[in-house]
């Protein structure tokens, strides 16, 4: 349907209200989704989908639930947008609203991969920068039409998911290239450790290590380089850049974090305990077995439990599958990819170069000769 034009100015007031009084919000994007091959409205439950449930004069009523919603329970506001584009006949499940952390009929369900009452010496990256994700179940919670931001209209529901999900993976992209650039350092810091920096097949794999990072890195660059400015003087990274360099560093990054291990060794996973370490009776063994080379056995110690922590633990794991759902998964990346590439002109380039569809085909430039 057509878009009502006091969706976009309540947008804006919603937008001057936050930044105002420093208001904190979540993007409430992703449904439950139940079988994913049903619409919403074929769904089991039809609550597997936020939908609206009653239209009040005043505002609306929504029910049903939105996971994995980073910082849930930190924010004020949740702000619930469709997961992905709606049909005709699908207008109850056309739904963005804000909605108070606090309001009537909201639930929170958090996890979180905080490391529960060990010594938080072993989790130095996690036991700071852990985040909670929350599953948000809305059990008939009414929201007044001022924070209603789209409600019926089908047309509309994927423009904004898509708007969230470009951010979302830029997110992940603009700190890709420093990530990558770290684990290049931690597998060079932990070979040099083992006296093996030098080694041929060694120097092979940081090598590889390095041609992701630079990846990386030139990938954001792309996207920034390429950017556009809207009219409200928003500047929005190039989504064809953003998500092919998501995709790679998805791709990729398990195996980044295989070469890693590989020179890290078992002690990865074995290494003695800060508290073994500092032990009267036993500390002093540990020192010696640890120690040689330019670092001493507690510098070992702290950076082998800083890998295992950032790559081979309950955060770790996180970071796994973070890395590759967050922002959408694979396949998502792979269709905006291509609904950005310029498919016509390839095929165009392709005609010209074989000379058929009414191309004649061309000499190859001589730059392109191989040497
Ligand atoms: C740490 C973390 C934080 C997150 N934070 C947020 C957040 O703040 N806000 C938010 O909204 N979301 C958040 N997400 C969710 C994230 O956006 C989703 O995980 C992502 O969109 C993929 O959705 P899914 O997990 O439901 O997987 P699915 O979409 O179910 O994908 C799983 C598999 O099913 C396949 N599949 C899916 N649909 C179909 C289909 N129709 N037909 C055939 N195969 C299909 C996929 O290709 C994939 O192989 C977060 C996720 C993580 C891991």
């Amino acid at each position: 349907g057509k878009l009502r034009s006091e969706y976009r100015d309540r947008i804006y007031e919603f937008v001057e209200t936050c930044k105002a009084a420093d208001v904190r919000c979540s993007e409430a994007i992703t449904d439950a989704k139940g079988h994913r091959r049903r619409r919403p409205s074929q769904q089991d439950d039809p609550d597997f989908y936020v939908r609206v449930v009653d239209r009040q004069s005043d505002g609306i009523v929504i029910s049903g639930s939105k996971m994995h919603i980073t910082g849930a329970p930190l924010v004020h506001e949740q702000v619930v947008l469709p997961t992905k584009s709606m049909k005709p006949g699908e207008e109850d499940y056309a739904v963005a609203c804000s909605v108070p952390t606090n309001a009537e009929g909201l639930t929170i369900v958090n996890t979180t991969n905080a490391p529960r009452g060990e010594d938080t010496r072993h989790f130095p990256i996690s036991h700071r920068t852990n985040m909670p994700e929350g599953l948000l179940i809305f059990d008939n919670v009414f929201v007044p039409n001022e924070r209603v931001f789209l409600d019926g209209e089908t047309s509309h529901a994927a423009s904004l998911a898509h708007a969230l999900g470009l951010w979302e993976r830029t997110n992940a992209v603009a700190y890709s290239g420093s990530s990558a650039d770290r684990l290049v350092g931690l597998a060079a810091l932990l070979a040099e450790m083992s006296g093996a920096s030098e080694r041929a097949d060694v120097r092979d794999l940081l090598s590889e290590m390095a041609i992701f990072a630079t990846m990386c890195r030139a990938g954001w660059e792309a996207a920034m380089k390429n950017a556009t400015i809207n009219e409200d003087g928003t500047l929005s990274p190039a989504s064809i850049y953003i998500s092919a360099s998501k995709y790679y560093n998805a791709e990729l990054h398990g195996k980044m974090i295989d070469i890693l291990h590989d020179i890290a060794g078992a002690l990865l996973v074995t290494a003695p305990t800060i508290a073994d370490f500092e032990n009267e009776e036993i500390g002093a063994d540990i020192r010696e077995q640890l120690g040689g080379g330019d670092y001493t056995a507690e510098e070992r110690l702290k950076l082998l439990h800083y890998v295992r922590d950032l790559t081979a633990d309950t955060y770790g794991g996180w970071i796994a599958v973070t890395e590759s759902l967050a922002g959408g998964g694979q396949y998502a990346q792979r269709l905006v990819t291509l609904r950005h590439y310029d498919l016509n002109e390839a095929k165009r380039l392709a005609r010209r170069a074989v000379g058929i569809g009414g191309e004649v085909a061309e000499a190859p430039a001589s730059a392109s000769v191989v040497v």
